[in-house]
Order: C-alpha cells, then structure tokens, then sequence
C-alpha cells in the first residue's frame, strides 16, 4: 500500500502549507485551494491534523496520544519497496517555452513526455504531481474536471493509439492515470497539457527556477512508482514592489559601525531585483550620519546596506520613505555604552531539497541580504518531501557546501542541520555548530533512531543540539512523557509559521493544540527551558517568514559573537528569548538576574523588571508564574516603549516566571524563563 498511500501523505503536508497561507494572507486564490484541499482530505489519512490522529491512527500501537504510526509505516513500506528498472523511466518537456511567470500569476504549460528505456507495461501507472507547497494549482485529470467546477490545474492527455487512460482515485491532488489497452513502448510521446481548462494553472508564490510539473511512473504495474528525474524548469519572477524593509542591530555602543539594511519585496516577500528608486529618510537622527537618501538600481538585488557610526547613546528607529508609497520603521536600535550585542537568528527552515522553495543558496542569500539576520539554519527534513534526503546524500553534501559557502565567521553564522521528522514524538530539529560534514544525516524512519533517546545517544558528543516545535499540535505534538536531554536539548521553539506553542492563553496558537502538550506544560513538569522563535519557512524568506505567511518566528541571542561555539554558549545558558517575528527589544531582570537563570528560592518578594521597545504600539506586558498569567498591564495610550516592574510574592523551589510582550498588530516577544530551585 503503500507507495500511494506516503505520496498521498506527502501532499497533504504541502496542501497544508498552503491552507495557512491562503487563511492568513487573504489571496483569494489561495483560499480556494486551501477549502479544496480540505474538502479533498480524507482524515483517515490525514497526519496533518492532529485532532484526527488520536481516533484515527491505526492500527492502534504503543506510542503517545498524537501519535500516527501509519505514515512512519507508509514511509518505510515505500523506502522499502524494489523498483523495477521501469520506474521512473522517461522525461518530459516544453513543447514550447512558457511565457513569462510571474509568482501567483495562471498558465497553460504544454509538454511531450517520452516513454524510457524499458517502457510502460499494461496496468503500469502516470502520475503527475505540481508542486503544490507555494501556491501551485493541484493537478487534475480532464475526467474529472467537470465534477470539480473546472478548477485550475486540469490535465491533458493526448496519447498514441490503441492507449487508455483510467483515473484513478486519489483525493490529494495527484493526478495518478492507469495504463490500458496495450504497453507503451520505449520512444513513444505523449502530449500532457497542465493547466488545459480556462482557469489554467496557478504558479507559485515564491519566485524561483523550479520544476512546473513532477511525473511519476509506475512502469510494471505493481504501485512502486517513481519519480522521473529529467523535467523542464520554469523560472517565476517576482511580483512589483509592495513593501520595504529596514533593519538595525538591536544593541550598539557608541563609535560602532553597524549596518542599516533596506530591502524591497514584492507583496509575498519576495525581492524585487528589477526595483529602481531613491529611498529618502526623512527626520533622521542626525547623530546616525545618514545621507538624505540612497538609490537603489537593477543589478543591486533590491537590497542595500548602510554604514552608520553612531555617537551619541539614545533610542533610534529610521523612517524610510520610498516610490509608490513605500514606507518603513526600522526596528529599535539602543545605543548604550559596553552594549552587549543581539543577535537575530533563524534556526529552522526548509528549502526546495525537502518540502519548501529555492535553492539553500537562495536561502542562506535571503537571510544574510535581505532579512538582514546575524546567525541563520538550513534544516531540511531527514525523509519528507520530494526526494527523501536520506535516500541522497549527494544533495545533503550540497546542503552541507552551500551552508560552508555561507558561512563568514565574524559576519554571518551559517549552520547546517536537518529535521528529524518524527510522527510518533514529535518532530525535533537538530543543528550542528561544528563544520558541517561533522553532523549526521539521522533518519527518524529509521527504526534505530525512532525514539528521541535514541537520537540523543547519537549526538552525544557531538557539537549538536536538538529543538522540539510545533509542540502543543499541527502537524503532531510532542512527547513530554520522554524529558528532554538536558544538555543536547536547551531551548524550545515556542513561534514559528505554525504559530505559537507557548500557552492556551498566548497568541495564534498553532492549530489542533491540545491541553498537555504546550510548553508551559513542559515547564510545569519541571523541564528547564530557553525560548527561541524560528521561521519554519517553506517559502525561501527564513527571517521575515511572517511577511507572507503572517505568523513567523525569530530568535534573539544575547551576547553571542558571531561564531557558532558562541551562538550554541547562547543557547546553552538561555541567553536568548522568542518572537512572532518582529525585532522587538526585550530585556528582563529577575532581583538582578538575567533572563534564563536559576535563582535560589528565598522568603522575601522578589522584583522583575521589564523593559520592551517595540516595532509597533505595545498592547500588554504580562508575566507568567507556573500555569498562570499572573498580572497583565495593559496600554490604551499609544506607545512604542515599556518599562515595567512586578513585585512577586516568595517564589518556591520549581516554580518557573517569565513575560510576554504584546503589540497591538498582534506580534508577541516571550523572555526566557526564570527558574526557581
Ligand atoms: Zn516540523
Ligand atoms: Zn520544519
């Protein structure tokens, strides 16, 4: 069963990154594909929700309650199953070029496939597959299409004669053909038209070169099918410019020389290379030495840095003022003196090798160029997506070159890593922090490393820590019952593109979250926890994942140079806190204490101050103490900066506190918490 059955688990991963687009950003096309997809989904099959997997998992096994053995039992069957030399035989190309693309917009793609080497026998098996991740129409067969309201995406075959095709069921947005009526020999073509009805096909959302269409052939009949390597690329360009960004360090001491960064996306995020314009700073803080403006020209990849020493100690933001109304606020920047630097990192993302967009070399540029980070992961998953990178090697020595590539010890952190996928515990991501090639490609379809100690008894020794997210739901929680490695496992993602995981009473949480499996609950059971928040970005954009998807995640790393030793030191003493994405500047004290720290308990109150400069007007400040928001401070008058004292009644050994910051267009920083023993 099995090869049909993990393609079709495989797509609903893509299908519901799609769904949390569409419902966030509003494209009306996106939301389209996300109510079909859904409708399409049959729950049995389904590990995207894990609200259906507790029922639903079969057949029943040892394991905790969001478990879903069937998809780990789908993956292996499939990896385990012999192609016949027929599988995945053949190629497909343009007929004709396509026109110019550009990302969200709708086309009619004509291909000729040629049969392989050792042909297609009678009850063999075509499969055609778009990449729907990133806003790809899911492909249809014409059969079907009138049932369906002609969706975009219909397909088309024109075959040689004496050949019938029969649909075959698939509910997922494969369109899967069976082979009657006589063999296809070697040599022979078919016209396969993608996109064949009036609505066409929509193209991604992220633009990049990538494949238009995946085949899969079945070439003997006997349901292995594979995917066919030799397929035409199409290139998406961006769409117009439709947003600005401007970035500075959070934290300078004065006679610094720091970068402020712009960059100019299309609405989706994506750079905008063909932009030209002046960008203008108007009111500029003349102690920042800016000029009155800086002219950006094709060929400068819609982006540019500027060197600023600044003087004199204060609170800067800039306005940045460009052509066709764009606008942009830069972040906070402190200017105190001995300022111990911030760090923002992203430490988890996908690229096109696993289930997201781009190239890692498009990835790891993104995050240096135009989100403007200072420590940056790649974490592609160990066996999901299209190919399956345990089964190549080859394209996890790429991964492992392109973050070499990248890195610039002093500049910029580039750290390799993979996600262990796991469908039983939980998916963790794992990063190395020594050279990349030191860090092991750990399979969590492997049966000797199924179970999160067992990946811990790997990496031990190793300069490698692991990071549990999306832990309280979609696409599968996390195992508490099995406690956290206290020194491979420091910190917990508490943000990300799936939203929040934090707590039933913190922002956006990620969807089918369920009482027990939030972090606070790890905490309450006496897990020692940091806070981190990470992209999980599919879309090619890790740093600004929420610009896109409105729900995102960045890390702050306190005090770290910018070496991987000292980011994974930051880590490890949780130097760190989470946000939704914003670079909020969030700092906060426990009696003295800075954020992270184990405090001895004592019989007097203890005083925890607060101290927030926001990207947008605060909303709240809260503290949390144990299961509790405990005293919430709120803001009605518009302001962008907060400081706060709370006078907290004697804290007991294992209790834990920490805060929330809340601005008013919904994102959310969380400060590592403080522990009491
Ligand atoms: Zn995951
Ligand atoms: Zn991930």
């Amino acid at each position: 069963m099995t090869a049909a059955r993990a393609t079709r688990c495989l797509l609903f991963a893509c299908l519901a990154g799609s769904s949390l687009l569409g419902l966030t950003c509003g494209e009306e096309s996106l939301q389209q594909n996300a109510t079909r997809a859904g409708a399409e989904r049959p729950a049995s099959a389904s590990p995207d929700n894990s609200a259906d997997t507790d029922a639903q998992a079969s057949p029943p096994r040892d394991g905790p309650p969001g478990a879903n053995w069937q998809v780990v039992d789908d993956l292996r069957a499939e990896r385990a199953a012999r192609a016949h030399p027929s599988d995945g035989g053949g190629s497909l190309r343009f007929v004709e070029s396509p026109p110019a693309l550009s990302v969200g917009g709708r086309a009619r793609f004509e291909f000729e496939f040629e049969v392989g080497e050792h042909g297609v026998a009678e009850g063999g098996r075509l499969e055609f597959l778009a990449p729907v991740s990133w806003g790809w129409s899911p492909a249809w067969f014409s059969e079907r299409a009138p049932e369906l309201g002609e969706p975009a995406g219909r397909v088309e075959v024109e075959s040689p004669e004496g050949v019938r095709w029969t649909a075959l069921p698939t509910g997922d947005g494969r369109c899967a053909l069976r082979l009657g009526g006589r063999d296809l020999a070697p040599g022979e073509t078919l016209r396969v038209t993608f996109g064949a009805g009036p609505a066409g096909a929509r193209v991604d959302r992220f633009a990049e070169r990538t494949p238009a269409l995946y085949v899969r052939v079945d070439g003997d009949g006997d349901d292995v099918a594979k995917l066919v390597d030799d397929i035409p690329q199409v290139d998406i360009a961006p769409g117009p410019a439709a947003q600005l960004v401007a970035h500075l360090p959070s934290s300078v001491s004065p006679g610094e020389t720091v970068r402020l960064r712009l960059a100019v996306l299309d609405a989706l995020g994506n750079a905008s290379p063909d932009f030209e314009g002046e960008l203008h700073f108007p009111d500029a803080p003349p102690e920042l030495g800016l000029p009155a403006s800086v002219t950006l020209s094709v060929g400068d990849g819609a982006h540019v840095a500027l060197e600023i020493t600044p003087t004199v100690t204060g609170l800067y933001r800039v306005f940045v003022q460009g052509p066709h109304d764009l606008l942009a606020l830069s972040n906070p920047m402190l200017v105190v003196d001995n300022a111990e630097p911030v760090r923002w990192a992203d430490l988890h993302g996908h690229s096109a090798l696993s289930d997201g967009s781009g190239t890692p070399q498009a990835y790891l540029a993104y995050a240096r160029d135009v989100a403007a980070l200072d420590v940056i992961a790649i974490t592609d998953h160990d066996h999901w997506g299209l190919p399956f990178l345990d089964e190549r090697p080859d394209l996890v020595d790429d991964l492992r070159s392109a973050v070499r590539d990248a890195h610039a010890p002093g500049n910029f952190v580039a750290l390799f890593g993979f996600e262990w996928t796991s469908w039983i515990h939980g998916h963790r991501h794992v990063l190395g922090f020594g050279e990349p090639e030191e860090l092991p490609w750990i399979s969590s379809i492997d049966p000797d490393f199924e179970d999160p100690r067992q990946l811990w008894e790997r990496l031990r020794g190793l300069s490698a820590r692991t990071f549990a997210h999306h832990t309280s739901g979609h696409p599968v929680r996390t195992n508490w019952d099995i406690a956290p490695d206290p020194v491979l496992e420091p910190v917990v993602e508490v943000a990300s593109v799936h939203g929040s995981s934090e707590a039933a009473d913190g922002p956006a949480p990620v969807s089918g979250s369920r009482d027990g499996s939030f972090v606070r609950d790890a905490l309450l059971r006496g897990y020692r926890y940091g806070f981190v928040g990470s992209g999980d970005s599919h879309d090619g954009h890790p740093g600004l994942a929420h610009l896109s998807a409105g729900r995102g995640g960045v890390a702050a790393l306190l005090g770290a140079d910018l070496t991987r030793e000292s980011v994974r030191d930051a880590l490890d003493a949780r130097r760190c806190y989470a946000t939704s994405g914003a670079r909020i500047l969030l700092r906060a004290a426990l009696d003295g204490a800075r954020m992270g720290s184990v405090l001895a308990a004592k019989s007097e109150a203890s005083q925890l101050v607060v101290v927030a400069y926001g990207t947008a007007p605060l909303a709240s400040v809260e503290l949390v103490r144990g299961a509790q928001v405990v005293e919430r401070r709120e803001y009605s008058e518009m302001r962008l900066d907060a400081l706060e004292s709370f006078e907290l009644p004697p804290l007991n050994a294992g209790e834990f506190v920490y805060a929330r910051v809340r601005q008013t267009d919904g994102h959310t920083a969380w400060c590592s918490p403080f522990f009491v023993e």
